[in-house]
């Protein structure tokens, strides 16, 4: 119940930690049930001025309308708007993920707006990894080169 008055969620962005909301709703709810219902009935009035079985294919369509009005509402708000990073597209393309905060990041460098903003607090990869990141990479270039 009390959900039913937080439409957003409060929560930390998973790479970069920064505070944002996002939308809890991922599907229609019976309120949109309910709307796309009243709509559809307003539609049928306006169009055939009594009732009509085609209003069913109008409330069809309502539906399907608010299904997607609030699926890209949720898929849009779930991408992190400081650093760009998208928990969606990670799970099923981490390399694209990546790709994505990368041209991000490299947006906000040559964006004047945030020079003055306070700098993200991106993971740091510790020495003993990102040594072992060297030495895995030398090995590969060495393989290579043989
Ligand atoms: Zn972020």
């Amino acid at each position: 119940m009390f959900s039913l008055f937080h439409k957003r969620h409060n929560c930390f962005c998973a790479f970069c930690k920064s505070p944002r909301r996002i939308y809890r709703k991922k599907n229609i709810s019976l309120m949109n049930i309910v709307g796309s219902a009243l709509a559809s009935i307003v539609v049928m009035f306006a169009i055939w001025q009594q009732y009509d079985p085609r209003v069913m294919i109008a409330f069809v369509v309502c539906l399907a309308l608010s299904e997607v009005f609030v699926k890209i509402r949720w898929r849009l708000s779930v991408v992190c708007r400081s650093c760009g990073f998208d928990p969606v597209l990670y799970l099923k393309h981490p390399e694209q993920a990546a790709q994505k905060v990368k041209a991000q990041l490299d947006m906000r460098k040559q964006d004047p707006k945030y020079l003055l903003a306070k700098p993200l607090n991106l993971p740091a990869i510790p020495a003993e990894k990102a040594k072992a990141l060297q030495a895995k990479e030398k090995g590969r270039l060495v393989s290579r080169s043989i």
